[in-house]
């Protein structure tokens, strides 16, 4: 195949650029707090970034949609990365304060079409695009509701640690 290893961070930082404009005009500020050693992960950095990008928009329109002030006012995306050093990982985790996965939904936000929002707004295949991505990777998505909303967080197998 053509996977490589890559800089994960990299990904990271052109996803974030991608969506950030379009978070400001929402009143929505996207916090990036980085690893604290480079690592490189074997994948493709693309697929990193369609991941990222689709977890970071998702993150906004929970916030737009379901925030305490629709509107986005206050809203907040912190995506975190740092390496596990135990279990040799990346995890990137993505929280937003956007009100958080319904209990109802959160077994099927993984399944291919399942979407809470409006027709032509969302296909519901992004999750599980995501997660066939992350598994080809040789890696796995967690969610689990945090604060005042969602955290997703992927979990990729990292070498090259600290080079
Ligand atoms: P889509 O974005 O097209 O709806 P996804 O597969 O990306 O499809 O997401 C599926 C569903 O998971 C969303 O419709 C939403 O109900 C839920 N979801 C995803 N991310 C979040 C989040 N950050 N906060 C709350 N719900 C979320
Ligand atoms: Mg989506």
């Amino acid at each position: 195949d053509d996977f490589e290893l890559f800089d994960p961070m990299r990904a990271v930082t052109r996803a974030v650029d991608m969506v950030e404009h379009d978070c400001r005009l929402a009143g929505i500020s996207v916090d990036v707090v980085p690893t604290e050693q480079n690592c490189q992960v074997m994948g493709r950095q693309v697929q990193l970034e369609q991941v990222l990008v689709n977890m970071l928009t998702n993150a906004r329109d929970a916030i737009t949609e379901n925030g305490d002030d629709a509107g986005g006012i206050g809203g907040l995306i912190r995506l975190t990365a740092m390496i596990d050093l135990d279990q040799q990982v990346l995890r990137i985790a993505i929280n937003d304060n956007g009100g958080g996965v319904p209990e109802d939904a959160i077994g099927l936000i993984f399944h291919p079409f399942f979407t809470t929002k409006d027709v032509g707004k969302g296909t519901g295949l992004g999750l599980s695009v995501s997660y066939g991505i992350v598994e080809g990777m040789g890696g796995h998505i967690d969610v689990r509701n945090e604060g005042d909303g969602a955290c997703f967080e992927i979990v990729l197998p990292a070498s090259h640690i600290g080079e």
